[in-house]
């Protein structure tokens, strides 16, 4: 579905990227572990174009994203190009990024309405569908701030499907919510993985990425340093370096 090749990416001196190589195949759910400012949150960000990477190549369904053939050469696509791409590639932030002004269904259809130029009755239908699917029905016509944190984000993820991308991505879904709040929103992230929605998501929720994971990709100092299935991950024989981040969990 979604393949990084030797993804590098420098900020300055700094290479926080350092020839990533990753794929997730269709229907999959991948969980990124890893300590912080390994490079997960840039990882995820240069997947949907909001950070370029320096080198590398990135590939969607088997087609390059950051190059196009011309007369038997590789040339850098233009940026206008990326967007494509990105309409397949939703994204959940941790601090919803909703937009306040909007009522929640207005903020569900103004993508597939004025980016992918969808009727608007349309969107509205299928906005609505989503909306029930993430429990909210009955906020369809409020306002953000009148929501709680988990209901925000559970609309940011009712709005992302509404594009109907090929693949979503979460940075760290539930960082932001109160304890008792995070739970409403794995649920509904457990819910689209049985219905065979792509995902990549980096957590720290152990118990997801036990339960919800086919793979788990372990991240450090810029560089995917180990993966694997969840009950091997999380059990014997695992690289010292993933052990010392996970005994932070017992
Ligand atoms: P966390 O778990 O804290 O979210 P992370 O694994 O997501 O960490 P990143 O946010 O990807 O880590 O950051 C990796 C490194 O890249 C850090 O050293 C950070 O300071 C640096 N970095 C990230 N974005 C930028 C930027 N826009 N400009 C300069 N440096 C950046
Ligand atoms: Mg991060």
């Amino acid at each position: 579905m979604l393949q990084l090749k030797d993804i590098r990416k420098t900020f300055g001196q700094n290479e926080v990227l350092k020839g990533v190589n990753f794929a997730v195949y269709k229907g999959e759910v991948v969980v990124i572990l890893g300590p912080s400012g390994s490079g997960k949150s840039t990882l995820l960000r240069t997947m949907n174009f909001l950070e370029v990477p320096s080198s590398g190549d990135m590939f969607l369904e088997g087609e390059s994203m950051l190059y196009r053939e011309q007369n038997g050469n590789k040339i850098k696509r233009d940026p206008k190009e990326w967007n494509q791409f990105r309409m397949e590639i939703g994204m959940v932030f941790q601090g919803f990024h909703l937009f306040p002004h909007m009522t929640v269904l207005e903020n569900i259809i103004e993508g597939p309405v004025h980016v992918r130029k969808q009727a608007k009755e349309e969107a509205i239908t299928y906005g609505e569908s989503l909306l029930k699917k993430v429990g909210l029905s009955d906020k369809r016509d409020a306002h953000p701030f009148s929501l709680s944190g988990g209901q925000q984000q559970r609309v940011a993820i009712a709005r992302s499907l509404a594009m109907r991308p090929k693949i979503v991505l979460f940075d760290e879904p539930t960082s932001a919510l109160d304890p008792e709040l995070v739970g409403e929103v794995l649920s509904v992230m457990k819910e689209l993985k049985e219905e065979g929605l792509t995902m990549v998501v980096v957590t720290h929720e152990m118990g997801f990425a036990q339960d919800a994971a086919d793979r788990i990709v372990f991240m450090d100092d810029g560089n995917i340093i180990h993966e694997a299935p969840p009950e091997q991950f999380f059990g014997k024989n695992q690289p010292d370096r993933v052990q010392k981040f996970l005994q932070r969990y017992e």
